[in-house]
């Protein structure tokens, strides 16, 4: 259907319709003027598309709709090329001495075994935007906290809690909750059943719901997840639902182009003991939803060749590089 428009790009168009007298010019100025909006921005260059089309004659249609087609395949593929994926570790605490980590397995699989776990936070980086992954312990909280607090972290790499775009939580308890009150313009992003647990009138021992109060509370924008999420749609970052250790648990996947893909499990599993055999903590909230978020993270890990990173195991902290270096 034919009708005017005053978007601004119309008065463009007709101008070369008919000073050129000629279509091509059209179609020409069309298609690079829709690679140029896509590499700034998906949403004015289906504006665009949408005002070209009723710009239109109805014979001009089917061949402005193959070039458009053609153009957004091949901007949509360059775009996404063109953002960058790294993947930083950052310090969020360390166990002062070592544990007994006999309450973590329902089986009594490790009566004499003691492990130094570590916290571990993250940031991704895609393109301009920032993701931050778990927000450990808050500084000076208890004996394994950091000492040097995310903020002051990603000061050191220029930066600022403004530009975090996304904030992921791989579940409610305190050591993946401590410091996400730095995050306060963050999109939050977690799973359902952590979010109806945060906001149980009542929440149940280990929900950590005090460092939600500002989106639970109505001031922050938050995306309870019932499945998976693409973050920046394109499959470069993907969160995973993997319940069981709390209800709404969810892993990270980060497709990086030099290492590969990326897993951090969150407390899916806490050292490679148990991941090698497919141990449950005592204290995991569903056993059976457990065990099939291991299988679903161990097979999606043996099809993609992916890099299974253990937040918690000190063994698995050499598998990114030092901060403040980063994987890519
Ligand atoms: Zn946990």
């Amino acid at each position: 259907m034919r009708q005017s428009n005053n978007s601004g790009v119309t008065p463009f168009l007709r101008r070369n319709k008919y000073l050129h007298g000629v279509r091509q010019p059209v179609f020409h100025h069309a298609v690079s003027s829709l690679k140029n909006l896509l590499l700034r921005n998906i949403a004015p260059a289906a504006v665009y598309t949408g005002t070209l089309c009723n710009s239109l004659s109805r014979g001009e249609l089917p061949m402005a709709r193959t070039l458009i087609a053609l153009a957004l395949a091949v901007c949509a593929g360059t775009a996404l090329a063109q953002a960058e994926v790294t993947l930083t570790r950052l310090d969020c605490g360390v166990d002062a001495k070592p544990r007994e980590v006999t309450r973590f397995s329902d089986t009594f699989a490790f009566p004499d075994l003691r492990l130094t776990f570590v916290f571990s936070c993250y940031l991704i980086k895609h393109g301009n935007d920032y993701m931050v992954w778990d927000t450990g312990f808050a500084p000076g909280s208890n004996p394994n906290a950091p000492k040097v607090s995310l903020v002051e972290q990603l000061a050191q790499l220029k930066v600022t809690p403004d530009q975090v775009k996304f904030v992921g939580i791989s579940h409610y308890h305190g050591d993946h909750t401590g410091q996400l009150g730095s995050f306060l313009n963050s999109t939050l992003l977690l799973g359902k059943g952590d979010w109806d647990a945060v906001n149980a009138p009542k929440p149940a021992p280990g929900v950590n719901a005090t460092a939600y109060v500002h989106w639970t509370k109505g001031g922050g924008k938050v995306e309870p997840l019932s499945g998976d999420k693409d973050v920046f749609g394109n499959g470069s970052v993907v969160i995973l639902a993997t319940p069981g250790h709390t209800p709404g648990h969810q892993s990270l996947l980060v497709r990086l182009k030099d290492k590969g893909p990326v897993i951090l499990v969150g407390d899916l599993t806490h050292f490679h003991e148990n991941w090698e055999s497919n141990g449950v903590p005592t204290f995991n909230v569903d056993r059976a939803q457990t065990l099939a978020s291991i299988e679903r993270i161990k097979t999606l890990a043996k099809n993609l060749k992916a890099t299974v990173i253990i937040q918690h195991d000190m063994r698995d902290v050499g598998k990114l590089p030092a901060f403040p270096a980063s994987a890519k």
